[in-house]
C-alpha cells in the first residue's frame, strides 16, 4: 500500500531564481499573467521530473505557491481576509492579501517556526466562513497525474493552519473554530480521492512544539477524519522536532501514515509510539541545513525503525524549501568542502541511496555509501575544523571574560566621558543602500573598479552621511554602512571558517531570497573588519562615532551552522571575533560600539522546555563578545521585534550599557515589560516605524517621548528610530530625522 522513498516537500522559487522574476515583473506590469502561469507551470513541471528522475516513487505536489504556502491554505479553506473580497481576479485578490494595495492593508507575516522563512499570518475573524476552493490543489494534481507522476498532494493541516492564524475583530480563538474548519477538509479529501490521491499529506509542524493539549486535539481531529467516507490514504507528518506524545495519538486515530523528523527529533519516541499498523516516513536526511548526510549511521536508524512500524519509507526531516537548490553552481568550492555538503538536489540522491539499501542491502549501494563516509572521514580532521590554537584560547576562558564592572558605575563614568546631552540622538546604524552604492559593489566584483575606487566611493558616502547628521543635528553619529552588503555576510566574508555561496539563494518571505553564508569551520578574524571605516568616520567630526558589529547570535542565525559540535561552542568562536573586534576599535579611539542583536528571539527552541538553556548560551555569547572593552567605553545593542515575551530577562542580562529597541508601532508598551522585570541600563525605545516610507511629524515623536518618560527617567532614556535606514530614502531619512530632533528638544527644553 506504501511508497518507499520520497521528500516532505519542494523550494518553488526556481533553481535560478526564476519565479521571483516572474511575479515581481508581474506585479511591475513587466509580465503578463499568461507568461507567469507559464513560468510557474515550468517550474512545476520542473521540479516534479527531478524528483521522478532521482528515483522518488512518491512525488509531493502542491508544493508550489506563487508567494507563500499558508497564504494558499487560507484560499483553499476560503479565510482570506474580507478586505481583499471586491477584488474580482483571484490572482490579484491573492496578492492584495500578501503585500496589500494602495487600499488595503496586507496579511501580518512572521517566521515559519524557528526556521528563517516568513509566512502570512491567516486572520480569522466572526464574519470568516469556511468554505472550500479546491481549485489549485486539483489543478496541480491534475498536471502530475497527466504526466504519470505517482503525485501525492501536500496540504496545512487544520491544527497547524488554526494554531499559525490569528483572531480578529473579536473572532473566536482559531483553535476553537476546528469543528467549522474539518468540514472543508473532508470535502477536500473527497475530491482528492475522486482525482485519483492515493495518497495525502498534511503537515502539522505544530505538533513538534510540545503543548499539553496537542495529543488530545490531534487524536480527535485525526480519528474523525480517518472516519470520512471518501479519501485518500492519509500521511500526518510532523517537523521541526519530536512530535513525542502526539505519535501514539496519530497511531490510535487510525491515520495510515505517520511523517517524523529524525533529524530534529529521535527514533525513540517513533519506536514506542504503536505504529505497528503505520507507513512511517523517516526524515533521515537534513532538509533544513546543508550538511551531507552520514549515511552509515542514517541506515542504521532506519533498519531498526522498520522492526518497530508497519511500513518504512525514506524522506527528508522537512521540506527542502529551506536549503538551496543544487551544489552544481558552486564552481568556488574547493573538493574537500564540496565533499561535505549537500544542497537539495544531493539529498534528493541521499534519500534515494538509503531507501535503496534498505530495501536491497548496503551493497548494492557501495558507491553512494563509500563516497559518503570517505568525504567525511575529512571533515573529522580538517585544520579549517578543528583548529588547535583557537580551541586552547576557547578553554582558557572563564566567568570574568564574560562580566564587566557594575553597571551602576559604567553609567555615571560614561556619561561624563562622552559629554552627551540628556535624552541623546542617535540611529541605529545604516543610512540608505543607494543604487549608487549596489552598483559600485557590483562593479568591484565585475572587476571594472578597483579596491581603491571602491573605498574612495564608499568614504565619499560616509563623508556624505557624517555631514548629513552633523546638519540635522543628531549627538551620536554613526558611518552608515555603506560597505556592507548584507550585516551578516559582511563579517562572514572576513571571518575564517564561513563559505559564501555563489548561488546558494533560499526564499525568505514572497519573491525574497536570502544567501546565507555557511559556517563550516572553526572561526578566527585574521584581520580588523570595520576599524579603518569607523576610524574614517570618527575624522570627520567631533561628535562621537558610534562602531557598529553583528552579534554573535545573529551571526549564527542567518547563516548555515555546522552540526558537528553544539551551538553554543561555535556562539563562542564567533564571539571571540567579535571581541578582538570592539578592542580594536576601542583601541582606534571609537568609544561607543553596538552590537547588533535583532535576531535573539529567533533561534528560541520552539519547545518551552529547552529556552532556558539556549538563552543561557546566546546572553553568554554576547556578554563574551562584549565584556573586554573598557569601564568607558560604550556598549549599545539592538534588538529589533516588539512582543519580547520569553527573552525579556535575556535582555537585561545582556548587560549593554544602552539597548535600542522597536517600540513606535506598540506605543512604548515594552519600557513597562522592562520595568516589571527591573531594567536598569539606558534604553532607546524606537520613536519611528522605519518599515514604512511615510514620515513622522515631530509632534507624533514627542508624543510618544513623552510616554516614555513616563516609564523611563529622562537620564535613561535615548531617542531612535525602531531599526536601520538602509531601505529609506535619504529625503525620507533627511525629514525623519530632523523631526526626531526637533522632538527631543522639544521634550528636552520642559
Ligand atoms: N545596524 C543594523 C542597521 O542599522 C541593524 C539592522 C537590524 O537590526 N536588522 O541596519
Ligand atoms: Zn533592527
Amino acid at each position: 500500500m506504501g511508497f518507499h522513498t520520497t521528500v516532505t516537500g519542494v523550494a518553488r522559487i526556481g533553481a535560478d531564481r526564476e519565479l521571483k522574476r516572474a511575479v515581481e515583473g508581474y506585479w511591475a506590469g513587466r509580465l503578463g499573467r499568461e507568461q507567469l502561469h507559464e513560468v510557474a507551470a515550468q517550474l512545476r513541471q520542473t521540479g516534479r521530473q527531478q524528483l521522478l528522475a532521482a528515483g522518488l516513487d512518491s512525488v509531493p505536489v502542491n508544493t508550489f505557491s506563487y508567494y507563500d504556502q499558508m497564504l494558499d491554505m487560507a484560499a483553499t479553506v476560503g479565510a482570506l481576509p474580507p478586505r481583499v473580497a471586491g477584488i474580482a481576479d483571484p490572482l490579484d485578490r491573492y496578492f492584495a492579501a500578501a503585500r496589500g494595495t494602495a487600499e488595503v492593508t496586507p496579511l501580518e507575516m512572521t517566521k515559519w517556526f524557528d526556521t528563517n522563512y516568513h509566512y502570512l499570518v491567516p486572520e480569522l475573524g466572526p464574519d470568516t466562513v469556511f468554505a472550500l476552493d479546491a481549485g489549485t490543489v486539483l489543478a496541480d494534481l491534475a498536471e502530475a497525474r497527466a504526466e504519470g507522476v505517482p503525485a501525492r498532494p501536500v496540504l496545512i493541516g487544520p491544527i497547524t493552519f488554526l494554531a499559525l492564524s490569528k483572531a480578529v475583530d473579536g473572532g473566536a480563538a482559531p483553535l476553537t473554530r476546528l469543528d467549522e474548519l474539518l468540514p472543508v477538509y473532508e470535502q477536500l479529501l473527497a475530491q482528492l480521492a475522486a482525482a485519483g490521491a492515493e495518497w495525502v499529506q498534511l503537515d502539522e509542524p505544530i505538533l513538534v512544539t510540545g503543548t499539553d493539549d496537542l495529543p488530545e486535539r490531534t487524536e480527535r481531529v485525526y480519528t474523525r477524519l480517518a472516519a470520512a467516507a471518501q479519501r485518500p490514504r492519509l500521511l500526518v507528518t510532523t517537523y521541526f522536532g519530536d512530535a513525542g506524545a502526539c505519535l501514539p495519538a496519530l497511531a490510535r486515530a487510525g491515520v495510515e501514515g505517520v511523517g517524523v523528523d529524525l533529524v530534529a527529533g529521535s527514533a525513540d519516541s517513533v519506536r514506542a509510539a504503536g505504529l505497528t499498523d503505520q507507513l512511517v516516513v523517516a526524515g533521515v536526511v537534513d532538509g533544513r541545513n546543508v550538511w551531507r548526510t552520514d549515511l552509515d549511521a542514517a541506515l542504521a536508524t532506519l533498519t531498526d525503525l522498520r522492526e518497530h512500524v508497519g511500513e518504512l519509507a525514506v524522506s527528508t526531516s522537512c521540506s527542502t524549501l529551506h536549503v538551496p537548490y543544487s551544489l552544481a553552481p558552486e564552481t568556488e568550492l574547493d573538493d574537500t568542502l564540496r565533499g561535505w555538503l549537500a544542497f537539495a538536489a544531493e539529498k534528493f540522491d541521499e534519500v534515494v541511496a538509503l531507501s535503496g539499501a534498505l530495501a536491497d542491502g548496503r551493497e548494492t549501494r557501495a558507491g553512494a555509501f563509500d563516497a559518503a563516509r570517505a568525504a567525511l572521514a575529512t571533515r573529522a580532521d580538517d585544520p579549517r575544523v578543528h583548529d588547535a590554537d583557537l580551541r586552547r584560547r576557547l578553554s582558557a576562558l572563564t566567568g570574568a571574560d564574560r562580566t564587566r564592572s557594575a553597571a551602576a558605575e559604567r553609567q555615571a563614568l560614561s556619561r561624563r566621558h562622552l559629554g552627551l546631552p540628556s535624552l541623546p540622538t542617535t540611529t541605529i546604524g545604516s543610512f540608505p543602500q543607494t543604487a549608487d552604492i549596489r552598483a559600485a559593489r557590483a562593479r568591484l566584483r565585475a572587476g571594472t573598479i578597483d579596491e581603491a575606487q571602491y573605498r574612495a566611493q564608499m568614504e565619499a558616502e560616509i563623508a556624505a552621511v557624517i555631514d548629513l547628521q552633523e546638519r540635522i543635528g543628531l549627538d551620536v553619529l554613526v558611518h552608515g554602512e555603506p560597505e556592507r552588503n548584507d550585516m551578516v555576510q559582511y563579517f562572514a566574508e572576513q571571518l575564517t571558517g564561513f563559505f559564501a555561496t555563489a548561488a546558494g539563494w533560499v526564499q525568505s518571505y514572497g519573491s525574497r531570497c536570502v544567501r546565507p553564508p555557511i559556517l563550516f569551520g572553526d572561526v578566527r578574524r585574521p584581520t580588523p573588519m570595520t576599524v579603518d571605516w569607523a576610524v574614517y568616520a570618527q575624522s570627520l567630526t567631533d561628535k562621537p562615532v558610534k562602531g557598529m558589529l553583528t552579534g554573535p547570535v545573529t551571526i549564527l542565525a542567518w547563516s548555515f551552522v555546522r552540526d558537528d559540535q553544539p551551538l553554543a561552542q561555535t556562539a563562542d568562536q564567533v564571539a571571540l571575533a567579535i571581541r578582538d573586534e570592539t578592542l580594536d576599535l576601542q583601541h582606534a579611539g571609537i568609544g561607543i560600539i553596538q552590537v547588533d542583536e535583532p535576531a535573539l528571539r529567533e533561534l528560541l527552541p520552539l519547545r518551552a522546555a529547552d529556552r532556558a538553556a539556549y538563552l543561557e548560551w546566546a546572553v553568554a555569547a554576547f556578554r563574551l563578545a562584549t565584556a573586554g572593552v573598557e569601564t568607558t567605553t560604550q556598549i549599545h545593542t539592538h534588538l529589533c521585534y516588539s512582543e519580547f515575551g520569553d527573552v525579556i530577562g535575556a535582555i537585561a542580562d545582556l548587560d549593554a550599557d544602552v539597548t535600542s529597541i522597536e517600540a513606535a508601532r506598540s506605543h512604548m508598551e515594552v519600557l513597562d515589560d522592562l520595568n516589571a522585570i527591573g531594567f536598569a541600563a539606558e534604553v532607546g525605545p524606537g520613536v519611528y516605524d522605519i518599515h514604512s516610507p511615510r514620515v513622522p511629524a515631530a509632534d507624533e515623536m514627542t508624543a510618544l517621548l513623552r510616554e516614555a518618560l513616563a516609564a523611563v527617567p529622562a537620564d535613561r532614556l535615548w531617542v531612535n528610530p525602531d531599526c536601520g535606514l538602509k531601505t529609506r530614502t535619504t529625503e525620507q531619512v533627511t525629514a525623519a530625522l530632523t523631526a526626531m530632533v526637533d522632538a527631543a528638544h522639544a521634550v528636552r527644553e520642559r
